[in-house]
């Protein structure tokens, strides 16, 4: 089973994908990491954000595995991914990839911006995961003051309005939910909250389990 599970910034998605892949024993993809790479990448080598032909080339010969995940996580460097992420060229280099992960044999859960309506457009389940920019900028604030990063509540309020304005206002795989994606406004629940309803979303996307006779009736019968 493939599970997508977009959103916008802190909206919980993360967590929220993280849990579920716990849950479903599922291997986990983190595809805004691979935006954060691309961004990381183009500022150590001293590009313009906004190079598409320099994107283009990190693209095309990044490595996954050259970059610390706490080199990644920090509030600029998901302002600079949503600015390379806006590239076609970017997004174009980024999808075998992230497709190569969704067909693991058994699925995975991938979340993003794009999984439900562009990288798995078959995907079993679709999740969008939203708060309000309240919500989330306290949550961020939460996580960064955690990490030793703090700033101020306004500042994050607005990064996370800038960033989705730009990550839906984008003309190539905008921000979005699909068309059969199911909407979790995450506002006013705890993480277990949201897992409970994520996994009785998608327990009722796979339908009732088939009625199979307990063992023991079909060996009798036989
Ligand atoms: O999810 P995260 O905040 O780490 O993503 C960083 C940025 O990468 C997002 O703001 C978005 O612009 C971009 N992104 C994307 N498509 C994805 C995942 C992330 O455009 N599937």
């Amino acid at each position: 089973m493939v599970i997508a599970v977009d959103g916008p910034a802190a909206s919980g998605k993360g967590t929220l994908a993280r849990r579920l892949s716990a849950h479903y024993g599922l291997p986990y993809l983190d595809t805004g990491l691979l935006y954060r790479m691309v961004a990381r990448a183009m500022l150590d080598a001293g590009h313009d954000l906004r190079d598409a032909a320099a994107a283009g080339d990190v693209v095309s010969r990044f490595d996954e595995g050259a970059f610390a995940e706490e080199a990644l996580r920090g509030r600029e460097i998901g302002e600079a991914a949503s600015v390379v992420a806006a590239m076609p060229a970017v997004r174009s280099g980024l999808i075998a990839r992230q497709r190569r992960f969704a067909a693991q044999p058994g699925g995975a859960v991938l979340d993003g911006r794009d999984i439900g309506t562009v990288i798995c457009p078959q995907a079993q389940a679709k999740l969008f995961v939203t708060a309000t920019p309240e919500v989330r900028a306290a949550r961020r604030h939460k996580e960064l003051a955690g990490r030793g990063e703090a700033a101020p509540f306004d500042g994050i309020l607005a990064d996370i309005r800038r960033r989705d304005a730009r990550d839906s206002g984008r003309s190539d795989a905008p921000l979005r939910a699909a068309e059969d994606a199911v909407v979790l406004d995450t506002s006013a629940m705890t993480v277990d909250e949201a897992l409970a309803a994520a996994i009785a979303i998608i327990e009722g996307r796979r339908g009732p389990a088939p009625a199979v006779p307990p063992h023991g009736a079909v060996t009798a019968r036989l």
